[in-house]
Parts: structure tokens; C-alpha cells; sequence
């Protein structure tokens, strides 16, 4: 961290403030030009608020050398983050896919999906009970009956599952739940992620809607930082002025966020375009980029979902699409590029 200082700072103001700053077991290293004096912060600088040092009188600007990110940080972890998803490895080169409706509606439906996902090479079944709706009129999930649902098809398929919290209250449901999800709309929900840093399962944490790559990290830290390293980070699009599909998906980020964290990083190519005849290419497109997986809603009646029926695949898309997409990773893995 390099913080600039005001010309001519009252002595005793700096000499606090490197008091301080020493205090916290950094190293400052001090250069005197003819105007400005300017601190080199060396250390472990990312715990320290820039805005306070920046609110000083005697200071200028600061900037940021490391990033503020540290546990998620590839520079302090050079080796991927591995998490089992029902014995089956994801992340470090191995590509995996979850695969379930939006919502669970009834028994028949999540148990009949989750065996089709599961014969098609699915490693664990997604259903939402609780749901995210934007219009409170909307479908909302089964809540407690839907979470009861989706155990009885982990019971019947042996698929382990994915479901989304809404809020810490709901924990408790939680217990038998493998993998616990963020939703978008949650990525900041600070008390949550500390909650669930507590938890010792995987967190499936997905980008907010306007979120950027640092903020998406800095909410992973929040995990980790409690306690729960296990944490698998999910692009699903972000907000641009763009109608023609749901949101953007921002591809980008898988190479970037391998770059930046040990972390696997998984594509949701579903609520990333909104239509199901665009899954495809972008899964395909997500393996080609380096992702290490899939998240993806299949539904055995798109067109009577209760919930984003329009972007969710059949299970015989979804069989002809699995297969194809674990090829593309492997190929890209083998040439060695990436
Ligand atoms: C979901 O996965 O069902 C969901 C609501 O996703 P997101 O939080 O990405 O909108
Ligand atoms: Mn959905």
C-alpha cells in the first residue's frame, strides 16, 4: 500500500500515524521528495481500511499494491481449491455438473430429474425451495416441503444436493443439505456469509447482478474468513443495457478469476441468457474458457415449470449437452493453453 502525503504534514500527525501504522506489524518505508513524502506500507495490508488512513489530514491519496483479498488469494495458495461433490472432485482440471430444476414443485418431478441428470453424468442435483422471486406474487418455493422433497430424491437418485438460502433463519432446514447456494441477490449479505463461514459444507456462492470480480471475492473472503474454506464461486451474468438475453454472461470472468483465486469457478448458463436454446453454446463456450463446471436447470416439462421454464433444458438436451461439454474441458486441458 503506498499512501501519499500532503505537503508539508504536521509532524506530530505523521509520526502518529506511523506509530499506528507500525503497530499493526507493517514496515513503512519513508521517501522524502522536495514536495511530497510518500509511505511504501510493507506487510499484510489486507486487513487495514484504506478509508480511514485516507480520511487523515495529513494525507492525500492511497493506494492499494496487494489485493484486499487474502484466504480466496492464488498469491498464498498457488494450488486450486479441490471440493468432493458426492466423492466426485471439483476443481483442480476436474470439470463437474450440477444439474436440477429451479424449483422443486413435487415429489414426482425432483425425483424423476434427479435420476435423469444423474443418468446423463450430473454429480449433484439442484431445486430451489426457497426462492428469490422480483414480483412477491410470483411463485415463492415450497420452503420447508420443497427442502423435505428434495432429500427424499438425494434419498432416491444418491445424488448429493444443491439448494439456495434466503436468510440465516432457514439454516436449521439446512442440516442435510450438501451443498448450501447464495443467490445472486445475497452476495452481500454479510451477516449470511459469516453464518455460513461457521458451516463445515461447500457454499455455492453466486455473483451478484452488478457485483464486480473484486467484490465477488471480497464476499468469498467473508466465507473464509469465518472458518469454512470450501467455497465454489458461480458466474451466472451480470446487468448490462442488453435485452436480448437475461443477463450478460460474463466469460471473462472465468479466465480472471482462475488467475486471481485457488477457488473453483463454475458457469450458470441458464439464468446467464434466460433461454434455453442458448444453454448450449454458452456451456460449451464456459468448459472452452476454463471453468471447472456447470450449473444447470433441467426440467422434465419446461413448459409447465412453475418457475424459468423458458431457459431450463429437457433431460434429453441436457443428456446430449453433458457429455459434449466434459469433452470441450478436456480437450482445451490437454492443449495446454489455458
Ligand atoms: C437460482 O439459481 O435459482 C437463482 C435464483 O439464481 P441467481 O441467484 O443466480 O439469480
Ligand atoms: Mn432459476
Amino acid at each position: 500500500m503506498i499512501v501519499l502525503l500532503k505537503r508539508d504534514p504536521e509532524e506530530k500527525q505523521l509520526q502518529n500515524l506511523l506509530d499506528w501504522l507500525r503497530s499493526l506489524s507493517l514496515d513503512v518505508h519513508i521517501s522524502k521528495g522536495t514536495n511530497y513524502t510518500v509511505l511504501g506500507l510493507v506487510g499484510d495490508t489486507s486487513t487495514i481500511d484504506m478509508e480511514l488512513i485516507q480520511a487523515l489530514d495529513i494525507v492525500e491519496n492511497v493506494k492499494r499494491i496487494q489485493e484486499p483479498f487474502k484466504s480466496c488469494n492464488r498469491k498464498f495458495h498457488p494450488d486450486d481449491t479441490v471440493i468432493e461433490l458426492g466423492g466426485k472432485p471439483l476443481g483442480g482440471g476436474q470439470f463437474q455438473i450440477i444439474a436440477g430444476p429451479c424449483s422443486v414443485e413435487s415429489e414426482s418431478q425432483i425425483v424423476e430429474v434427479a435420476h435423469a441428470v444423474k443418468a446423463a453424468g450430473a454429480v449433484a442435483l439442484r431445486g430451489g425451495a426457497f426462492k428469490p422471486r422480483s414480483s412477491p406474487y410470483s411463485f415463492q418455493g415450497l420452503r420447508d416441503e420443497g427442502i423435505r422433497l428434495l432429500l427424499l430424491a438425494k434419498k432416491a437418485s444418491g445424488l448429493p444436493v444443491v439448494t439456495e438460502i434466503m436468510d440465516i433463519s432457514q439454516l436449521p432446514l439446512f442440516e442435510e443439505v450438501d451443498v448450501i447456494q447464495v443467490g445472486a441477490r445475497n452476495m452481500q449479505n454479510f451477516e449470511l456469509l459469516k453464518a455460513l463461514g461457521r458451516e463445515k459444507k461447500p457454499i455455492l456462492l453466486k455473483r451478484g447482478l452488478s457485483s464486480t470480480i473484486e467484490e465477488f471475492l471480497m464476499s468469498a473472503e467473508y466465507i473464509m474468513a469465518s472458518g469454512n474454506e470450501e467455497v465454489i464461486l458461480c458466474e451466472r451474468g451480470i446487468r448490462t443495457f442488453e435485452t436480448q438475453t437475461r443477463n450478460t454472461l460474463d466469460l471473462s470472468a472465468v479466465p480472471v478469476l482462475k488467475k486471481l483465486t485457488h477457488l473453483p469457478v463454475i458457469i450458470d448458463p441458464s439464468h446467464a441468457t434466460g433461454y434455453a436454446e442458448l444453454v448450449p453454446s454458452m456451456s460449451l463456450a464456459a468448459a472452452a474458457a476454463g471453468a471447472d463446471g456447470l450449473i444447470v436447470e433441467v426440467h422434465n416439462n419446461p413448459a409447465c415449470a412453475l418457475c424459468d421454464g423458458m431457459q431450463s433444458l429437457t433431460p434429453e438436451t441436457f443428456a446430449r449437452l453433458a457429455p459434449q461439454a466434459k469433452q470441450v474441458s478436456a480437450l482445451v486441458r490437454e492443449g495446454g493453453l489455458l
